[in-house]
Parts: structure tokens; sequence; C-alpha cells
């Protein structure tokens, strides 16, 4: 039969389990493939102009090597996958299983939708081991990384599937590709930009990366969080490249592993939780804690601007403006700021990291955030603060992070550009502190004490 490929977040043609049964079920027949992606508004009007902008280039990769014949179409999937099936006379639609709370029910809403007797066949998903697969013991859905990771060590994953070799694809008409001008500068998108990315890690990057791999101020992580958001890699090929390759530090192949394992809890805990996308999984302070109205408006701005007065934290949000990706410990430092120092509520600040990250993924970025507020499952308790100074002298040693992000610093001399409020005079231009760590942290840790003693 006529087979529909409807790629998602899979967009690659190499080791790609739904797109292998796609082509074999056509095949089987001397039949051919329509490679679909439907341009969904419920998600498009959410995702911010620069992940946009880089769905826009990656598709335009993907229908290059298709040879041209990706047919996109705008609309509801729940319309446009039945009527790219009836134009097709498809008999079968296959995708890799969506596990996030939108994807599952749009897929079960375009299951229903499907002419009688033309199944939604799912294949694989975008992780090594799906989401709900793993249970403790007794039964249940694993609320701790540490024996998830073990579970998930040991489960394994299977190796990474062939490319299909001249894949019979056939051209539908489609719609142009939307115009969207990206806010930040944008990495290369693409398989083959995802691909030779790895490989320059695995080459020149990986050496080094347990110990580097918290330090801002180095090129010293991967940047493939953007390649694995889209699909343009699995994390399989990852996972089998650093089993396969020899050679590698085992020390930073184990640390590298383990990220990629925080990946796939994230994507565990909000397949059982779905709730866990706006609303926290454990409440930790009174409701009353909160920054309100006017207050939490100027607050809010001034962080999401970069103009906190601790430099860290601005170097952090302005990075993020300008690449629309910023530092792992960074994240942590400015998400922690915001909650514990600013009192803001953790849901404002994923919201302005979802309107940037090129990355941003609703599991990752709601658990991560929860994990930071402390509001998550094993998240990090609420009593621990990260202190914005001796984050960044431990993390940003001489100060090159901070001096290449904010330029209101560039003439100050390593470290001190951290405490520019000690500098007399001032750096010129450069914003007072916002707030006193010192202080707000105390309150934070009051509200703390006053959630614990009233229950
Ligand atoms: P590397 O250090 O090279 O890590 C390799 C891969 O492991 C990453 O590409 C990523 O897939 C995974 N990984 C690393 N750290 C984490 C982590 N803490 N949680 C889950 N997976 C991880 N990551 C996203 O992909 N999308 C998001 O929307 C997102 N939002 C975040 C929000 C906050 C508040 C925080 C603290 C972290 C967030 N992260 C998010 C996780 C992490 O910051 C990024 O994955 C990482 O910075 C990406 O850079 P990299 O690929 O160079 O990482």
């Amino acid at each position: 039969p006529t087979t529909v490929m409807w790629f998602r977040r899979d967009l690659r043609l190499a080791d790609n389990p739904a797109l292998v049964a796609a082509v074999e079920a056509a095949r089987a027949d001397g039949d051919d493939v329509v490679g679909l992606y439907v341009l969904d508004e419920a998600l498009w009007s959410r995702a911010g102009a620069n992940r946009l902008a880089y769905l826009v280039d990656s598709l335009r990769a993907l229908d290059e090597a298709c040879g041209g014949a990706l047919v996109v179409r705008r609309g509801d999937p729940r319309e446009v996958v039945p009527a790219v099936v009836r134009e097709a006379r498809a008999s079968e639609v296959h995708a890799a299983a969506s596990h996030e709370p939108y994807g599952a029910r749009r897929d079960d809403a375009v299951r229903a939708a499907l002419p009688t007797g033309v199944p939604l066949v799912t294949t694989g998903s975008a992780y090594a081991v799906s989401p709900g697969r793993l249970r403790t013991g007794s039964g249940t859905p694993y609320q701790v990384f540490t024996p998830f990771r073990g579970a998930w060590l040991e489960h394994g994953w299977r190796p990474p599937a062939p490319r299909p070799r001249e894949i019979p694809w056939r051209p539908l008409r489609r719609d142009d590709l939307p115009a969207v001008e990206p806010t930040a500068t944008l990495p290369r998108a693409g398989e083959a930009a995802a691909r030779r990315r790895w490989h320059a890690f695995l080459r020149d990057g990986l050496s080094g990366y347990a110990e580097q791999r918290d330090r801002p101020d180095l090129a010293g992580t991967s940047a493939m969080s953007v390649h694995l958001r889209w699909g343009e890699v699995h994390p399989r090929t990852l996972l089998a490249d650093l089993a396969g390759t020899p050679g590698l530090p085992s020390d930073d192949v184990a640390t590298f592993r383990s990220e990629l394992a925080w990946r796939e809890f994230h994507a565990d805990v909000l397949h059982h939780q779905p709730g866990a996308r706006s609303r926290s999984l454990r409440a930790v302070v009174p409701e009353d804690a909160w920054a309100q109205d006017d207050a939490e408006a100027e607050l809010l701005d001034a962080w999401r601007e970069g103009r906190t007065g601790y430099p860290l934290v601005d170097a952090g949000m302005r990075q993020l403006l300008a690449t629309g990706w910023m530092h792992n410990r960074v994240r942590m430092v400015v998400a922690s700021f915001l909650v514990k120092d600013l009192h803001v509520r953790w849901q404002r600040g994923a919201e302005h990291f979802m309107a940037h990250l090129v990355d941003g993924d609703v599991s990752q970025n709601q658990l991560n955030w929860q994990w930071v507020a402390g509001t998550g499952y094993d998240a990090a308790p609420y009593f621990r603060v990260f202190n914005p100074v001796t984050q960044a002298k431990k993390f940003d040693p001489d100060g090159d992070y901070v001096r290449r992000w904010v330029p209101e610093l560039r003439d100050v001399d390593g470290p001190r550009a951290h405490e520019p409020w000690r500098l007399d005079p001032p750096p010129p231009g450069y914003p007072a502190r916002l707030v006193d760590h010192a202080t707000e942290r105390k309150v934070a840790l009051d509200d703390f004490h006053r959630a614990r003693t009233s229950r």
C-alpha cells in the first residue's frame, strides 16, 4: 500500500524506525511513501520565533534529504492527516510515538479521525527507552533519578535502525514554508549539521566533559540539545557511538550518558504526570510567598532583560536572548534567582524560556524548572539556594563568560567582574543590584519554613 510517514519531532532519515516501517510496508507492494509534516497552529502559536525559525530550517534540510518531496501542510492534524491519506489513497500512517501531553492527545484524535481501516502505526519514540516503560519493583513510576538511571541502563536499547535506501517518495501538493525571522543567531539546522556537530564533539569535546560541562566560559558541552529536541539525531545513535568508539575516556562517557538519562527521566515523569506542565508536583512555600501583580511584572522584566545587577544572572539572560540557548549551569542559577531571590513563580520563568530557547522542550524545560524550584520529584531541596556570586566565581573563574555577554563589564579585569558593586567607581551603565541575595535567601527559607510548620 501507499503509506504516509508523518514526521513530528524526528526530522531525520537515519535511525528512524517509524520511517523504516513505512518504507517496508510500501515496498512490500511496490508502492510509495508520502513524507508529511503538519505545521500545527496549536504548537506553532506557542513556539516563539527562534524555535519556529529553526524548525523551518530543519524542514528545509529534511526536504532536501527527501529529494524535494517532503509534503508540508499547514493546519489541524485531525483534518490534514486524514485528507492526505484520502488524496494519496494511503492505507497506513506511520509515526514515532508522542509522549508529551499535547502530542498524546493529538494522536488519539487523529487516530479517531482517520478513514476506517487506516491505522496510525507508532514505532519507536524520541527516547532510547520509551517513557512509561520502566517501573520500580513495586510497579509504580520512578520518582527518583538514580534508580531510574540504573533501570534505564540495565534495560538497554535497540541498535540504531538502518537508514532506508532509495525511498520511493511520492510528492503531493504542499504549502509554502512560512518566513520566520528569529530574534537570535541560531545554530545550523538539519540531520547533517547534527551529525557533524556530534562527530566534532566526539573527536574534540568529549574528553574532559565530566569536568568542563559546568563551565560556561568554555565550550565544554555538546550543544546537541537542539538537535535532540527536533529529532535530527536520535539519542540511541549517540549512545551507540559512545559504546562503539574505542578509546573514549570512560568517566566522560558515563557523565554524558547520565545527562541523556536525565532527559529520559523528565520525559518519563511528564508522561505519568501531564499536569506537571503547569502545576508544581509538590507545593513547598505558601501562596502568599510570591510577588504579585506590578511588583512581579517589574522583577520579571528586569530578569528577562538581564538587568538584575548580578553579572552571572544577567549574562545568562542575555545569552538566551542573543542565541536562543543558555549554558546548563547558568540556567540553574538564573532559575534559582527568579524563584528564590525574586520570589516569582517558576511558571513565569519557564514561559520566558519556552519563548526563546531553540531547544525548548516542554518535558525538559518544565521539569528542570521544577527541579530548581524544589517542586519536582527528586528535585533540589527548596533550601538549596544558588548563590549567584559563589557560582560565578567557581564556574566562570576569570569572568570571561560574564564579560562576553555583559558589555558594561568588558573593562573590568578577571573575577572582579562578578561583584561590580565593590568597584569604585562602579562600571558605567551597569545596573545596581535589584535585591540583596543574603536578605532574599532568608526570606525564601522563612517561606519554606512557614509552609512546613503550618502543615
Ligand atoms: P550537554 O551537557 O552536552 O548534555 C548532553 C545532552 O544531555 C543535552 O543535549 C540534553 O539532551 C541532555 N541534558 C543535559 N543536561 C540536562 C538536564 N539538566 N536535563 C535534561 N537533559 C539534559 N534542555 C532541553 O533540551 N530543553 C529545555 O527546554 C531545557 N530547559 C531547561 C530549563 C532549566 C531551568 C534548566 C536548569 C535546564 C534546562 N534544560 C533543557 C537542560 C539543559 O540545560 C540543556 O539540555 C543543556 O544545557 C543543553 O546543552 P548541551 O546539549 O550542550 O548539553
